[in-house]
């Protein structure tokens, strides 16, 4: 186990989101990281092992994309105006997890949604495996496959309330990995970092294929770094077309 611990940004999550982790939560965030760290010896999982790091760019970054459906207090207010019904239990997969991100932080907030990790990686579904057996986590599955296989699979098609998706291809691609996913009016959060209006225009052509619309595009400043990161959130509006998700490794050779 490693000595070094999170840092305590209670404040820092108020400041930023207008919401706080509980203790029991930043229980769990402090366990999450030592079973990281401790796994990453033998697995790559993360270069991201420094605690102030961990809390910025595993945690504080993983939860910002869901904090439309996060309790907030009223005097915080969005700048791009989206808002949703917090209080739902919604179906999420994480397309393309990795070492648990953004699903696992999101899985620890949110014990009322059932959230399916999807990577086409088994050795790191392994260790994932084993993390939420000793987080005590019973809202996490966990499923080795493509996003394309799966989205052609009928008990997965249409069948998300919520799809997060980050650091797994460029932003089109991503959505055809999660639209034939979702069900109708369900959503999509594409974790991006800097954002421009080229990539917009062919996100916003791509997804009139896949039954999607646009919503919001929100940047965010990261607390600590200041980095800048976008936060795409999509609507499923039409069913999508049979014909997508394209056979595996299609979208991202021949992106839509
Ligand atoms: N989402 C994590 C994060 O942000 O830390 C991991 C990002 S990692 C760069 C990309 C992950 O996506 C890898 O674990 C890879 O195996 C997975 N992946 C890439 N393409 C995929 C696909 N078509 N279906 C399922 N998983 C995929």
């Amino acid at each position: 186990m490693s000595n070094c611990t999170l840092p305590n940004r209670s404040e820092v999550w108020l400041q930023s989101l207008g919401w706080q982790p509980t203790a029991e939560q930043e229980k769990q965030f402090e366990r999450l990281f030592q079973q990281i760290v401790q796994a990453n010896q033998q697995l790559n999982l993360t270069r991201i092992t420094d605690p102030s790091d961990f809390w910025e760019k595993h945690l504080w970054d993983s939860l910002v994309g869901i904090a439309p459906w996060l309790p907030t207090e009223s005097s915080v207010q969005r700048q791009d105006g989206f808002s949703v019904d917090s209080s739902q239990s919604l179906k999420v997969i994480d397309i393309g997890t990795g070492g648990g991100f953004p699903g696992l932080p999101i899985a620890i907030v949110k014990p009322t949604w059932q959230i399916t990790l999807l990577d086409s990686t088994q050795k790191k579904l392994t260790f994932l495996q084993q993390v939420t057996a000793k987080l005590g986590l019973e809202n996490v599955g966990i499923c080795c496959d493509r996003a394309e296989n799966l989205g052609q699979q009928s008990s997965y098609r249409e069948s998300f309330d919520l799809a997060v998706i980050r650091a797994v291809g460029s932003a089109s691609v991503c959505a055809e990995y999660a639209l034939p996913l979702l069900a109708l009016q369900g959503y999509a959060v594409l974790y991006r970092g800097q954002w421009t209006t080229g990539e917009q225009e062919g996100l916003v052509a791509a997804i009139s294929k896949l039954g999607g619309e646009l919503v919001a595009v929100s940047p965010v400043t990261m607390p600590h770094s200041q980095g800048i990161r976008h936060c795409i959130y999509l609507r499923k509006i039409e069913a999508t077309n049979p014909k997508f998700p394209r056979r595996v490794g299609v979208p991202a050779r021949k992106p839509l």
